[in-house]
This record gives C-alpha cells, structure tokens and sequence, in this order.
C-alpha cells in the first residue's frame, strides 16, 4: 500500500492513539429497548441518554404511528425555515415551548450542536466577553472558537473565581456572557442556577447562558429542567435544551426573549444555513413534550436510583460529585478503564470508557448513565456486580 504523507501522518497518530488506550471505534451494536446486543451477549445499557426510556417505550411509538396523517408525514423539509422549509408544526412545537416554560419565545434548531455552534458567535461580538465553565460541552467550545467574541474559561464550578472575572472585565466589555450547563455530562454533577443569577444580577449587560441538554425530561416537576427545579426559568436569558437525550428525538431549542429569537432567525448561521428538520421528526417531538410533563413517576424513579446507585459507589470508594443521573466511575488510566468497562460488559452491564479528550488526561472513567426503565431487581444486580 501506497500511502501519501498525510496518511502516514494520519497512521501514526492512530497507532499513537491505540498504544495509549485512546483509540475509538465504532461498535457493532445491535439494540433492543434497553438491551444492547453485542458477540451474542445481551446486556443492559448503562450508556443511553434515553433517560425516560422513551425511545425504547414501544407503545409509545405504536400510539404515534397508529393514526398516520399522510399531509404530516412529510420525511424532508426540503429547505432552510427562512425559504420554503417553515412548515406549521414548527411553530406548533415553538408555541409548547414558550407556553411550557412560560417565556416569551421559542425556537428550534436541527441539533443540540447546531444551537451551540450557532447561538454564541450569533450573539457575541468582539465587545462581548464569554465567561464559560472549564467543562462544558464540546459543541459550546466551538461556538466560542468561532465567534469573534473574548473567552476566559473558569475552574470547573468555581464560582468564586467567576465572580473575580466579572469584577475585573465588567467594565471593559459592553455585555458579558456567563456560560454553563446544567448537569455536566460527565460529572453528573449540577450548577447552582440561583447563585449564578444572582451574579450575573450584579453585573449589568451579563446574561446568562444554561445548556440544559442532560436535564429536560429529567428534572423539575414537569420536565423542564434545572431551571424549573430552581424555580429561576424567568431569569436564564438562553435556556437551551435538546430533543435527542431524554425527548427521544432529534434537534435543540432555546427559550428566550422575543429579540433574541428575531436576531436569531436573521444572524444564526446554523439556523439559516441548513435544512430544516424533516416536519415528521417535529410531529414525533411535539407528541413526545405532551407525554414527558405527565412522566412524573419516570422521573422520580431515575432520582431514586441514582440515589441507591451513588451510594453503593461511595460504598467501595468511589466518590463523585454527582447528584443526577449521570454517575462517573473514575479510573484514571485510560487502558485500565477499557479492561474494567470490558469486565462490566461480560458481566452483562454495557458501559462504555469515556476518555481524553472528551474528559481531562488522567481522568478516563466509566459513565453510568441511568434511565428510568431499569428495574429495582436490574439496579441490584449491577451494585452487586460493580
Ligand atoms: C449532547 C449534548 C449536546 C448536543 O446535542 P445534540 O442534539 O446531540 O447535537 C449539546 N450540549 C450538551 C451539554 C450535550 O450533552
């Protein structure tokens, strides 16, 4: 074989990234509600974000499909919003959002990362100072790398530091964008949205940005989020979500002001630039955010599993600052943790090693994603087994 120099390069890395346990692939899965079949083994999946296990709910999608209106089945937009892909039901989910989260409005975007891509280097200009959270998403990060926007990170939830920066720049930016997510995907762990309202309070031009992509569906009494648990929705002025986690579907939306959303549709690059989601997909997510309000039982159950299931860990010694669903297992080296999450899958639990760089070096783990169709008896079995 005949390689070029970049596929030389190209190899090397590879062989780089296998040699420190770092490699990625994608598996050959086959899935089944909430089993994973994978060599003839079946296995429960510990690594959905199908956290009210709808995507797995087969009823659900039966009573979906069982009243098909050919006019809605419609499988493209075959165009941008702005052109000719503006179809109702878009404004139908826009007008639930904002009714639900009782803001002035909506909008909806093809994916969580679209909205984060899009959203920020929308918004900020280069009098704008984005203070964001060490850890936050990847999709977060390069909406910052591409907005013209100053960026300084802050220690992972160091809301002191935070508020030193905001002291500091306040004056020399004409707005600041504070910037977090919150429940940290892999950490588990939640922001403090009160305190973080009351800092960007004391600041005038700050705004505040929540990604909320792990939350909706899971927390708050009718699925709406952090926000909603903290009673501060009113205050979050980009309160982001995903359909693709706990909604089972496809596409991100924001709540915001009614400008904001106007700005949006004429500056969003990634709003603008791209087809918009089929009007089937938006039906599905529609139906979906009219069963998740009354998931109430879902939700509780998922709280008080993860309850049983982080104390078992802090059990053998593996504390973490999870208080959600998401519960890491740290290992710390990567190849130790591909052998642990290969042991776990033997014994019948799919869990999947995160490594560098989705997570810091020396801190590969493995992610227990819990969702709220495993049962008490499942839940037993994998304390056993951990
Ligand atoms: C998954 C995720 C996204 C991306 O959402 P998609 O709809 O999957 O593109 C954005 N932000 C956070 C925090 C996420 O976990």
């Amino acid at each position: 074989m005949n390689y070029t120099d970049k596929e030389t390069a190209c190899k090397q890395e590879l062989i780089q990234l296998e040699q420190t346990g770092n490699l990625r692939g994608l598996p050959g899965i086959e899935l089944d509600g909430k089993w994973i079949h994978l060599d003839e083994k079946k296995m429960l999946n510990l690594s959905s974000n199908d956290y009210l296990g709808i995507a797995s709910d087969q009823k659900m999608r039966q009573d979906f499909l069982s009243n098909p209106d050919i006019d809605k089945a419609i499988f493209s937009s075959s165009s941008s919003r702005l052109l000719t892909g503006n179809y109702p039901v878009y404004q139908k989910v826009e007008r639930l959002l904002t009714d639900l989260y009782k803001k002035e409005s909506a909008l909806v975007f093809s994916s969580g990362y679209h909205m984060n891509m899009g959203i920020l280097p929308a918004i900020a200009d280069k009098n704008t100072l984005i203070l964001a959270d060490k850890l936050v998403h990847a999709s977060i990060i390069d909406g910052i790398r591409i907005s013209s926007a100053q960026c300084i990170r802050y220690r992972h939830q160091d809301y002191r530091q935070l508020e030193e920066l905001l002291d500091k720049h306040h004056a020399g930016f004409r707005s600041m964008i504070i910037v977090t997510e919150s429940i940290f995907s892999m950490d588990g762990d939640v922001s403090p949205l009160p305190l973080l309202v009351q800092l960007k309070k004391k600041y005038p031009n700050t705004f505040l940005y929540v990604d909320e992509a792990h939350a909706v569906g899971v927390r708050g009494l009718n699925g709406l989020g952090i926000a909603e648990e903290e009673d501060c929705i009113p205050e979050i002025d980009f309160l982001c979500g995903t359909f693709g986690k706990a909604f089972a579907s496809m596409g991100g939306f924001v709540v915001c002001s009614k400008i904001f959303r106007d700005y949006l549709i004429n500056r969003m690059r990634t709003f603008i630039f791209t087809t918009a989601l089929p009007p089937i997909q938006l039906e599905w997510s529609f139906f979906v955010l009219n069963q998740m309000i009354n998931m109430k039982e879902e939700r509780m159950w998922l709280r008080k599993s993860s309850q049983k299931v982080k104390e078992a860990l802090e059990g053998k010694g593996f504390t973490s600052t999870s208080s959600s669903h998401i519960l890491p297992v740290v290992i710390g080296d990567s190849k130790e943790t591909i052998l642990k999450a290969g042991e776990m899958q033997r014994k019948g639990f799919y869990m999947l090693p995160v490594r560098p760089p989705t997570v810091p070096e020396g801190t590969s783990r493995l992610r227990i994603s819990l969702t709220a169709g495993i049962t008490s008896a499942e839940l037993n079995q994998l304390i056993q087994n951990l």
